[in-house]
């Protein structure tokens, strides 16, 4: 059987472990034995965000856990300030717009991301905005901002700081109370090792101060039936039950191993796949001081075809890795290194890449990305 191996940044690699979980026959939600998971899952996800305030799931990806912040958050007629510095940046002013917002949207040139300053500039210059939105890590570009020196800043105004860490989340470091960051949106699908199915949305008190005065439409998305449920150790509706269960069990797998050392080993396999790059001629193309731990994009000369490149690496040989988006599209290739991918997924993924370079006619060193990254794996 041919293998199929997930290099993408999302849905990413379910271990076996999981898979098992996910195996298993349905419980009913409304039990003792699902409400010990709701719990359980409920502090687990409180450690990994660094949050002692309250985590909803949703039954939905992670633009529903998105869609979630906007229509709690931002009422029809205010102002709410969007950054972009990639694809995904651009869903928060989608989604203010389709509530009636209005999006006061800063570009930052891709490959970079967003700084404090940015975002004191844009505050100073619209004082009534609700909200900052961002993304923690711009899958699309594969940055990551100083989100910790962005939150210090947030704390000091009366906006709220939201964040898109759907592709962050369990991968880079996260200290949403400390760091000040008011609502945090994730999923199960990429550095929670699981398919996807549960949005994660986690509000600071700051936040729900601002979520219980909101006057926009809602319904199933409304965080204030979430907050009910929750205190009762409960849904508002039928959740992803299986996949909530295997949440649970990957939260434990995750702090069982310690998150400081998984993000270390993150960051390892990142620097890898940099020099990895670099060893065959290829550009990475975030700057170096945003690079994000969760995955690397690779620039590839047009006159190799990355569309056909990354095709073929899926369809002949079950590794699959993500090509480029927006501006990108045809001009990079992105490797995942997030939830369970782990050194030597990387190494057989750039064994892949390095056969198909060849094949399309790329001029190195057979080997040379492997040793590279194995220099970094090992040194
Ligand atoms: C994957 C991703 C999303 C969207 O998630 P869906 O589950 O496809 O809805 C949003 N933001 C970022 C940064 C992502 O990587």
């Amino acid at each position: 059987m041919k293998r199929n191996l997930l290099l993408t940044p999302g849905p990413s690699k379910v271990p076996v472990e999981l898979c098992e979980v996910l195996g298993k026959p349905i419980i009913h939600h409304r039990t003792p034995q699902f409400q010990l998971v709701l719990k359980e899952v409920a502090e687990g996800l409180r450690k990994v965000i660094g949050t002692s305030s309250d985590v909803y799931l949703l039954a939905s990806s992670g633009t529903g856990a998105m869609e979630a912040a906007v229509a709690n958050l931002v009422s029809p007629g205010e102002k709410a300030i969007t950054f972009e510095y990639g694809k995904f940046g651009e869903r928060w002013a989608s989604l203010i717009k389709a509530y009636k917002a209005t999006p006061i949207v800063c570009k930052v040139a891709w490959g970079g991301a967003v700084t404090v300053d940015d975002v004191k500039k844009a505050l100073m210059e619209n004082p009534d905005a609700k909200a900052v939105f961002l993304t923690h890590c711009e899958t699309s570009t594969a940055v990551a901002p100083d989100l910790a020196a962005i939150g210090a800043y947030m704390k000091t105004t009366k906006a709220v700081l939201v964040v898109d860490g759907v592709s962050a989340l369990g991968t880079e470091p996260l200290k949403m109370d400390d760091w000040g960051v008011d609502v945090y949106c994730s999923g199960s699908h990429k550095g929670l090792m699981l398919p996807p199915g549960v949005g994660i949305v986690a509000v600071s008190i700051k936040a729900i101060a601002m979520i219980d005065i909101s006057t926009n439409v809602r319904f199933y998305f409304d965080l204030r039936k979430a907050k009910k449920a929750l205190a009762e150790t409960d849904t508002p509706f039928t959740p992803a039950i299986g996949i909530v269960i295997a949440l649970n069990e990957a939260v434990k797998m995750l702090l069982a191993e310690g998150l400081d050392k998984k993000q270390e080993y993150y960051l390892k396999m990142a620097k890898a796949v940099w020099a990895a790059a670099e060893a065959i001629g290829l550009k990475v193309y975030a700057q170096p001081a945003f690079r994000s731990r969760a995955l690397t994009a690779i620039l590839i000369p047009e006159a190799l075809n990355p569309k056909k490149i990354v095709k073929t690496m899926r369809d002949v040989h079950g590794i699959t890795m993500a090509g480029g988006q927006g501006e990108l599209d045809g001009k990079i290739v992105r490797i995942a290194h997030m939830g369970a991918v782990d050194e030597y997924d990387v190494l057989t993924g750039l064994s892949c890449l390095e056969k198909v370079l060849k094949e399309s006619g790329h001029k190195f060193e057979l080997g040379a990305s492997l040793a590279a990254a194995q220099k970094v794996f090992n040194g």
